[in-house]
């Protein structure tokens, strides 16, 4: 069976707005642009997956039921929109956390490349022809240690660090949508 290619997305301050430790479903806003973009990599034939540090459950801020209606809310939005995320992977761990059961040195935490192997193998991904897009060094890193054909840090959340050369910086969501479009279409 033919591997697919994927656009790996940040959820905070790459598709919604950065409200740091979001826990409540009310404070999802979808960043401009996003559902449009998106829709775009969807008809290309890219699958959306969506992965999310989210250590505030380690740290005892919130729990995974309330990752899970975030989560929910940030479909609906989108999906108001005619766009569906295919697959959303979490990681909910810190070394330093408070909960016990989370509390815990992981695999999938961003940068460590967990959450994409694991979307790989359950979704059959050519990792080599898929991309990243986030607004944190750990999202772009997390790329490059998947192996991503690019990844693209958005200005759009935390995303004002130095360039370092294995990455691209745009200012948003939809700058980075279409450079995927543009390159696939030139080398598929
Ligand atoms: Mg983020
Ligand atoms: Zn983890």
């Amino acid at each position: 069976m033919n591997q697919r290619k994927a656009v790996f997305l940040d959820r905070d301050g790459t598709l919604i707005v950065e409200r740091n430790y979001l826990g409540d479903p009310a404070r999802v806003t979808l960043l401009e642009g996003v559902p449009q973009a998106l829709k775009r990599l969807a008809d290309a034939g890219f699958l959306l997956v969506m992965v999310t540090n989210q250590s505030g459950v380690a740290r005892g801020y919130f729990t995974m039921d309330d990752v899970a209606r975030v989560n929910g809310r940030v479909a609906e939005l989108l999906e108001r929109e005619g766009v569906r995320l295919d697959a959303v992977y979490i990681c909910p761990h810190h070394e330093q956390g408070s909960v016990p059961e989370y509390a815990v040195s992981c695999t999938c935490r961003k940068p460590s490349p967990g959450m994409a192997l694991a979307a790989a193998k359950e979704w059959n991904l050519d990792l080599s022809a898929s991309y990243m897009i986030g607004d944190k060094h750990t999202d772009v890193s997390f790329g490059r240690n998947f192996g991503a054909r690019e990844s693209y840090l958005v200005r759009t959340g935390h995303g004002a660090e130095a360039e370092s050369g294995y990455y691209v910086v745009v200012a948003r969501l939809s700058e980075a949508a279409a450079d995927i479009l543009r390159r696939d279409r030139e080398n598929p």
